[in-house]
């Protein structure tokens, strides 16, 4: 099941720059930071209502965000689903077509585990899916 969208993603050069616009723009602080060495990605939590804005700037050119940011430019990256059950909605999703990158989800930011379904199945929108790890698991 869906149960709402966690965060909006969006490519940024410069995160510190960008942390300081989206304090302005949304009248909030930001909240977790966190660089996740898999993906080559800095990322910066700032609420924005019921939501959440994750800025992410790459650590090195060979970062998928320095590759979107050379093609792209700057701007939305990618939409997080957050569902209850990521392997069950990723069994759902390839029996349905969609084209899954992940197909064993992995660890994310703030210790969400994460899967990303591949934009030329889902009109051009990069969607992350996103299951947050209960509190049990953690303190294991
Ligand atoms: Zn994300």
């Amino acid at each position: 099941m869906i149960k709402q969208i966690a965060h909006i993603g969006i490519a940024v050069k410069d995160l510190s720059a960008s942390i300081d616009l989206f304090q302005k723009l949304l009248d909030s602080t930001v909240g977790h930071q966190e660089e996740v060495v898999s993906q080559k990605v800095r990322t910066a939590m700032i609420a924005a209502g019921l939501t959440t804005i994750e800025l992410l700037e790459a650590m090195s050119p060979d970062s998928p965000v320095a590759k979107f940011l050379d093609k792209r430019g700057e701007g939305i990256h990618h939409i997080a689903l957050e569902v209850d059950d990521i392997g069950a909605e990723l069994t759902r999703l390839r029996s349905m077509g969609f084209v899954i990158i992940d197909e064993i989800p992995r660890m994310g930011a703030d210790r969400c585990r994460v899967a990303f379904l591949h934009p030329k199945s889902t009109n051009g929108v990069l969607i992350e899916l996103l299951e947050k790890v209960v509190d049990a698991e953690e303190e294991q």
